[in-house]
């Protein structure tokens, strides 16, 4: 049986931006997730090793000591609800914002308590919390992706969607309307692991946030 640390994270924008972070505490992975279909990576550290999963599959890795650690948008997090998790630190990477969107055409200045939209999101409690903090009733209509679309084909007025550049909101038609807020990645730790892999993982959370305080610094 695997007695290390394990850290549970997504490949792409996530993966990337923590390979510096393990560099910088001394693992690096043995494979490339974006190549290999292993979801088990081991690293040059015996005693470190990876899981590639879903991004919003991250906080249950966790929440359940299948993964000690993880890596994961504060987007999933809210979703989660972060229950069973230690959430020790803010990893300032995979920055983005979550925004309402609409098409150009949509009059959002006309939306008043009161008033009624139909909302298509996967961040289902994050659009509830924020229409309802405006007095504005929501239809929301669960999406997993691709969100984009549904104001398109008139299967909703407006999204609640990541947005960084607004490439894909610009390519497809679309306006931010109103931002939420900001997002970026935390380490979320379980916290039976906290306890019995102290000796472990204590380096590891040292070292993480040295090394983002090092880079805010700079
Ligand atoms: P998929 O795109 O395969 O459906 P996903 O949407 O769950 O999966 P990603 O798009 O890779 O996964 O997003 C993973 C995480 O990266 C998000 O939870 C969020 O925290 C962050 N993220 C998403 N979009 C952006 C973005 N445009 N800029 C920066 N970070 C982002
Ligand atoms: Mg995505």
């Amino acid at each position: 049986m695997f007695t290390g640390i394990t850290l549970a994270l997504s490949k792409g924008r996530i993966f990337e931006e923590t390979l510096p972070l393990l560099a910088a505490t001394g693992i690096v992975p043995s494979e490339n997730p974006e190549s290999s279909r292993s979801l088990i990576i081991a690293t040059n550290r015996a005693d470190v090793r990876l899981l590639i999963v879903r991004a919003t599959d991250v906080p249950t890795y966790v929440q359940y000591g299948a993964a000690d650690l993880g890596i994961a948008g504060k987007d999933v997090l809210l979703e989660h609800g972060g229950a069973g998790l230690y959430q020790p630190l803010d990893l300032d990477i995979a920055h983005c914002r979550m925004s309402v969107a609409a098409r150009a055409d949509f009059d959002y200045s006309a939306v008043r308590p009161g008033g009624r939209i139909r909302v298509a999101t996967k961040y289902v409690k994050q659009a509830k919390r924020h229409f309802a903090s405006k007095g504005v009733h929501i239809d929301l209509i669960k999406l997993y992706g691709s969100m984009e679309l549904a104001p398109l084909v008139g299967l909703a007025d407006v999204i609640v969607d990541l947005v960084s550049t607004g490439g894909t909101l610009r390519a497809n038609n679309l306006v931010e309307v109103e931002t939420i807020e900001p997002i970026s990645s935390r380490l979320i730790v379980n916290q039976a692991s906290l306890k019995l892999k102290h000796a472990l993982l204590q380096p590891l959370l040292d070292s993480f946030a040295h090394s983002v305080a090092a880079r805010r610094a700079s």
